[in-house]
């Protein structure tokens, strides 16, 4: 009996039973990416099935997007439970999977596959996953807020302003570098926003603006929740995602990047008195839903968060 390999291809897929024949326990789920070797799935996940007395485990499989199809397929006669999806696949899984949720029907991107007999599901958990974490930092719903999301062009930002939308959100303000993304999305999502419950003010419910200062200086006064998918932020020399002078104490500040923990945004955050979460809830939540997706039933929580937190030496 063995531990399993840091990653695993597609020839091994192939002969699973073989590459995978000498684990504690047989390896059902896994997360496809191409590269992969860094995704910390695993190290929040195995403790999870371990936690809920699963015998199985979850591994990283290396799979190129020229593989996808085949791999797809091996997923259900190689007896995998699902799998998660990252860089460069969730369009690519999208088009591969047999039916899938609204949410990732609207995003035009999967992130989980659930395999239900000979039939691929697919879902999004990376925009419910933000939904609930923001829950659990701000004991707010995104239903009640006024929302500017920055990065609204790239694929965590569509995710999230596709959430804010289906929930009915406030109001929601759509910020990108390359503008024309931002205002392609918010054409998309302008029928969501249309709820006649929700009072019609002198500002538009869902507009797009260029990722300037001059232009978040005139909206930044009507929001309440201030969201990064941008990847400014990973590097200490980024510059700022919004001046700092511009955030307010009644701000609530999500950044989605979760290493560094405590990025230039939330110290600056911080600093003006506002409150701010960095990304760990979101990447939690996601997996917490996937988990749900793939065993309906409640996932142990906080062994997937233990998981987290160890993988990244927190
Ligand atoms: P992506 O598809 O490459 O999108 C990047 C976005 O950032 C685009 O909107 C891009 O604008 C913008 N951007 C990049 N550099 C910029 C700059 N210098 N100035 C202004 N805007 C800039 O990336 P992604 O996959 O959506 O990921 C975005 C971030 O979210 C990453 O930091 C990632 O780690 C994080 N994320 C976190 C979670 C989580 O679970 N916490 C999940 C997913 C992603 P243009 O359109 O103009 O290029």
């Amino acid at each position: 009996m063995g531990d399993a390999k840091q990653v695993y291809t597609l020839s091994d897929m192939r002969q699973w039973d073989v590459a995978t024949g000498d684990l504690d326990s047989p390896a059902r789920l896994a997360v496809f990416g191409d590269p992969i070797v860094h995704s910390r799935s695993p190290q929040m996940h195995n403790p999870a099935l371990a936690a809920a007395g699963k015998n199985c485990q979850y591994v990283r499989l290396h799979i190129q997007p020229d593989e996808l199809p085949e791999a797809l397929e091996l997923l259900k006669s190689q007896n995998f439970i699902g799998t998660n999806v990252t860089i460069p696949h969730k369009g690519g899984v999208f088009d591969g999977v047999d039916d899938m949720s609204e949410v990732a029907r609207r995003i035009g991107a999967v992130n989980t596959v659930a395999v239900e007999g000979d039939r691929l599901m697919g879902h999004n958990t990376d925009a419910p996953g933000l939904k609930l974490a923001i829950r659990e930092a701000f004991s707010m719903d995104l239903t009640d807020l006024r929302i500017m999301i920055f990065g609204a062009g790239g694929g965590a930002g569509k995710a999230a302003s596709v959430q804010c939308a289906m929930d009915q959100c406030e109001r929601l303000v759509l910020v990108n570098r390359t503008v024309e993304k931002a205002q392609v999305l918010a054409e998309e999502l302008r029928d969501l926003m249309d709820d006649p419950e929700k009072l019609e003010g002198p500002t538009d419910r869902i507009l797009a603006i260029p990722h300037e200062v001059a232009a978040m200086e005139e909206e930044i006064d009507q929001i309440d929740l201030i969201i990064n998918a941008t990847s400014m932020g990973m590097k200490r020399t980024d510059p700022e995602v919004i001046p700092q002078r511009l955030i307010e104490p009644h701000h609530l500040v999500y950044d989605m990047i979760y290493a560094p923990p405590r990025t230039r945004l939330i110290a600056n955050a911080e600093a003006q008195g506002a409150r701010a979460s960095n990304g760990l809830g979101m990447l939690l939540w996601q997996g917490v839903l996937a988990f749900e997706y793939w065993f309906n039933e409640d996932a142990p929580v906080e062994a997937m968060r233990r998981g987290l937190l160890d993988s990244l030496g927190e």
